[in-house]
Formats: C-alpha cells, sequence, structure tokens
C-alpha cells in the first residue's frame, strides 16, 4: 500500500510537471482549446478548481526546486505540494525559499491537515499583516441565511471566520456529550438538537433582551378541543403562522405559561385577553420536581434540569392535576418520544419509572 501509494505521488508530479509544459508550449492551442485549465477540464475530466490548481501548481514549482524533487520520488502527495505553492503565493518566493527545507521535512512527516497548521504559522513569521488582512477579509464573508421552504421546513446556511466558527463549535460541544450505544441519532441529527438547546436554553433563562415589552418566546394558539384531539378542532398554531399537530401541541402545553382569549361569543371584543394565567407548572412547583427528579426521568437518561421540561403524565388538557404526582422531568427528546411518538411510562413498585414502548 505504502508502495503504491508513492508511485500514485509520483504519478501525480509526472502529471503536474507535463501539466507544465503544456502550459509553458501552448500545447492546448492545437486542439482548439482556451486555456491549459480548459484543456484539461475537457480531456481529463478536472473539475474547473482542479485545473486552475494544477496549472498554478505547475507554474509555482519552477521557483521551488525542493519541493519538486519531493513530489516526483513521491514522499509528498500532490495535496501537500499544493499546500506549499499556495503558501509560497501568499509569502513570496525568497521567505519560502529560505524556509523550503523545514517545510518539504514537514510535509513529509505530516498529513496536509497538519502541514497546513506549520504552514500557517511559518505565514504568521514571516507575514503577520497579511495573515491580520486576510482575517479581516474572512470576516467580513460572514453570512447566516435562515429560509424556510412551502413545506414549513427550516434550511440553515452560513459561514463563519475561524473564531467565530470556534465560538459556535465551543457552545455547541458543551450541548452534545458523547453518543450512548444506543443512540440511533446521526452525527448531524445530534448537531441539529445541540443548536436547538442552545437556543431553548437561552430563551427559557430568560436572558435575552424583551421585544415589544414581552420576553421573546414561542407563542402556541391552540383551542381546549384541539388539545384534548376532538375531531373537527380548529388546528393548533405556532407563532400565529405554523400550523402543528395536536399531539406536538400537546407537548409544548405541558409545560408552558397560560393565556386564555376568548373569540368573544359573549359580549366582549373578538379576541380580546380576557385573563392571563402563569405558567403552568409554578415556581414552587418546579423547583419541587427539580430537587425530587434531579434531570430526566426517562430509564437511562442522565440530562441535567436544564435540559428538561415538566411533563404531565395526565395531560392537563385531559384534567391531570398539575402536582408533584403527576409531574415528571422529561428531556426534549424523551418529551418528544412520549408524546409524538407513543412511549408510556409506567410506575413500579419501587416507583421508579418504566417506558413502555408504542
Ligand atoms: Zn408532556
Ligand atoms: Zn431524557
Amino acid at each position: 500500500m505504502t508502495e503504491l501509494n508513492r508511485a500514485i505521488n509520483r504519478l501525480q508530479a509526472e502529471f503536474t510537471r507535463r501539466t507544465r509544459i503544456l502550459d509553458q508550449n501552448q500545447g492546448w492551442l492545437a486542439t482548439g482549446a482556451l486555456s491549459a485549465q480548459a484543456w484539461l477540464r475537457r480531456e481529463c475530466h478536472l473539475t474547473a478548481a482542479a485545473a486552475a490548481d494544477r496549472v498554478r501548481m505547475g507554474r509555482r514549482l519552477d521557483d521551488l526546486p525542493q519541493t519538486a524533487a519531493a513530489f516526483g520520488e513521491g514522499a509528498i502527495s500532490l495535496q501537500h505540494a499544493s499546500l506549499l505553492c499556495r503558501t509560497c503565493d501568499l509569502v513570496g518566493v525568497e521567505p519560502t525559499r529560505e524556509a523550503e527545507p523545514i517545510l518539504v521535512e514537514a510535509a513529509c512527516e505530516l498529513d496536509p491537515r497538519q502541514l497546513r497548521i506549520v504552514t500557517e504559522r511559518f505565514r504568521y513569521c514571516t507575514d503577520p499583516d497579511g495573515v491580520a488582512r486576510e482575517a479581516d477579509s474572512l470576516f467580513d464573508r460572514r453570512y447566516f441565511d435562515l429560509s424556510q421552504t412551502w413545506d414549513g421546513i427550516y434550511f440553515l446556511n452560513g459561514m463563519f471566520d475561524a473564531e467565530s466558527g470556534e465560538v459556535l463549535k465551543t457552545a455547541l460541544n458543551a450541548l452534545l456529550p458523547p453518543p450512548a450505544g444506543d443512540d440511533p441519532r446521526s452525527a448531524g441529527q445530534r448537531r441539529a438538537d445541540a443548536l436547538l438547546e442552545l437556543c431553548r436554553q437561552c430563551l427559557d433563562s430568560g436572558s435575552l433582551p424583551q421585544r415589544g415589552g414581552q420576553k421573546p418566546h414561542l407563542h402556541l394558539l391552540a383551542e381546549l378541543g384541539a388539545l384534548q384531539k376532538l375531531m373537527g378542532a380548529a388546528a393548533p398554531e405556532l407563532n400565529r403562522q405554523q400550523m402543528v399537530p395536536a399531539e406536538t401541541a400537546r407537548r409544548i402545553a405541558c409545560d408552558a405559561g397560560l393565556s386564555t382569549e376568548t373569540s368573544g361569543q359573549n359580549g366582549a371584543g373578538a379576541g380580546d385577553v380576557l385573563s392571563l394565567m402563569s405558567r403552568v407548572v409554578s415556581g414552587a412547583t418546579r423547583r419541587a420536581l427539580w430537587q425530587r427528579d434531579g434531570g430526566c426521568r426517562f430509564p437511562g437518561c442522565d440530562r441535567p434540569p436544564d435540559w428538561t421540561d415538566a411533563h404531565h403524565i395526565v395531560h392537563w388538557a385531559d384534567g391531570g392535576e398539575t402536582e408533584l404526582g403527576n409531574l415528571v422531568l422529561l428531556c426534549r427528546r424523551h418529551h418528544r418520544q412520549v408524546h409524538e411518538q407513543g412511549w408510556r411510562l409506567a410506575s413500579d413498585e419501587g416507583g421508579s419509572l418504566r417506558a413502555v414502548p408504542p
């Protein structure tokens, strides 16, 4: 395998060397192509970026004889050689030539990712202003889009500079414990859950600035009949625009602040808010619940209380009491599992809970 790998490297070096000759002699003219890049794309089926990189490398390797030699012997790969050429583009020929013995030695020992760190350090030593300028321009390219499709699905798309990316990663990792053996979620699903958890804990903490005189919060509008899953009840809505299924509304309502609105049939104006109630689970009950459960009560789960909702075993919409005997803490994932996915929680004699699959 290692021999084969060296041979592949040697062939790549030869390919790059001949690209240089094609480029220099304008051999591509004979076929009617417009440039060496265009020829490589058409005849060798390279992407535009790969073709441009080959041509650029071919030219740059003229300035870097030691890199070209190591590449030619198969001691370093195409990625290594490309990285050293790019470093030379950024730093200049003179400083790169001076450091070339060290850089090539590093390239022979390290994988391209580790080599990138070495070349970045080298660049920082020789051209600190250039590094600062580049960091600034990368920061300017940041953006973040959040767009909704007709199906209601949200797409996230964005780019962050290195520092901002590290901030994001550090915060997400804090909410991303190592996967448990029986965790069926993909890495992407776990990251999505972590991002959501970050936002929910932020909303729950009440530390965000007020908007329109209120702390930001999700607003669920639902008829009692919808929460009782009666036929014919109007569809529950989130933030007055997004329809949600009845069971999802029941889960959200399980641990929510309530206000009661009437439609104004009995004399009051349409849409009048007649009474405001506090959270379903009051502060005192919640504290007792945190104390008693200490985190998610789903068997085998170790999520701390910050990650949980208070779940009514018999939903309050069905007449269940909001008192300790009818409440358990469940993390968001298990709360969803109990509502939307139909798992049931049953008490054993010892008072511990048993999860019964649907
Ligand atoms: Zn619930
Ligand atoms: Zn849990």
